[in-house]
């Protein structure tokens, strides 16, 4: 397995061979944010190899990317959802539902923070170094493609990283508010459980009598308190701009491979549909039924942890073989 020094070399666990999901160093138990694991089907996984192999895949992601680093889908490993995220209209809407947005993500932060990518994110850059992979388009805000080297990423929901004053439009660092939050609720960090779970947003679980004491961020330039970071929350819409990029990024493709995203959000699954109407394949790998099975050429119904690193070595071993004798030459 040498191909799988691209792995090795930047100190990814390989997959545990009792079946379990592959466990990264992280803030959370895996196992209470993976899906079980399926065998890989042959058939469909052949399908997919030989339709990435062709190149030209610009790549959608979604939750299910980012569960193996330990930050959870809204949905859980049984596809029910179980929290109710933050909505768009209530946060733009109260002073309050800011307070306690700020109180849990700022629980949740350091946690969040300190996710590392997965073996599937240094796949997905991989795929991209060998030039069969031309985009990722990404529903998640964790950052966490660019940080496994995936250089043209283009996030459709924002990212935690950063912070925008809806009064004003001046924008932070999340790092900085995150320091700001620090030093005005010294001890807030201690009185929030320790074993709390942290939501897909970065933020967990405090309760009200907490948050009714904790000091919300203000705007240094408008002083509001109206900052919020910027991510797409339920409810809020996507940046135009952003979509036609994205569209644009599709309507190039030679294949749409889909990972980790069962499609059940209209932000995503739009561009699937955009896809299957211009004839454009679309390869989907992910654990359970998708919203988009009418659309999709073929699905592995696997975890990403067990296909995307075999594609990568396939790939891998497809470029380096020497050319067909017969085969008439390219140039
Ligand atoms: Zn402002």
């Amino acid at each position: 397995m040498e191909n799988r020094s691209w792995v090795r070399a930047l100190g990814e666990p390989l997959p545990a061979a009792d079946g379990r999901p592959p466990l990264v160093p992280g803030p959370v138990d895996t196992a209470l944010t993976v899906p079980p694991r399926t065998p890989v089907d042959e058939e469909r996984y052949a399908l997919l190899r030989d339709l990435v192999a062709d190149g030209e895949v610009v790549v959608l992601t979604g939750a299910g990317m980012s569960t193996a680093s330990g930050i959870p889908d809204y949905r859980g490993p049984d596809g029910q959802r179980r929290v109710q995220p933050m909505q768009h209209a209530e946060f733009a809407g109260s002073s309050q539902a800011r307070r306690r947005y700020w109180a849990r993500a700022f629980s949740g932060w350091e946690r969040f923070a300190a996710a590392r990518p997965n073996v599937a994110h240094r796949a997905v850059a991989a795929l991209e170094q060998l030039g069969v992979v031309t985009g990722v388009i990404t529903q998640n805000v964790d950052g966490l493609h660019q940080e496994a080297g995936a250089r043209s990423v283009l996030e459709l929901h924002g990212s935690l990283a950063r912070v925008q004053c809806l009064d004003c439009g001046e924008p932070y660092q999340r790092d900085q508010v995150h320091d700001w939050l620090v030093e005005a609720n010294p001890g807030f960090g201690a009185l929030v459980q320790d074993g709390a779970e942290v939501r897909p947003d970065g933020d967990i679980v405090v309760p009200e009598e907490l948050v009714a004491r904790f000091r919300a961020p203000r705007c240094l330039v408008c002083d509001g308190d109206a900052l919020k970071p910027d991510v797409v929350f339920f409810g809020g819409s996507v940046d135009r701009a952003l979509v036609d990029t994205a569209y644009e990024m599709v309507d190039g493709a030679g294949t749409l491979l889909v990972l980790g995203s069962s499609l059940r959000v209209m932000s995503g699954y739009r561009f699937v549909r955009r896809a299957a109407r211009d004839g454009i394949p679309v390869a989907v790998v992910t654990r359970g039924a998708t919203r988009g099975w009418a659309e999709t050429t073929v699905q592995v119904d696997s975890l990403l942890q067990d296909v995307l690193p075999r594609l990568v070595d396939d790939l891998m071993a497809l470029q380096d073989q020497p050319r067909d004798a017969g085969a008439p030459d390219p140039w």
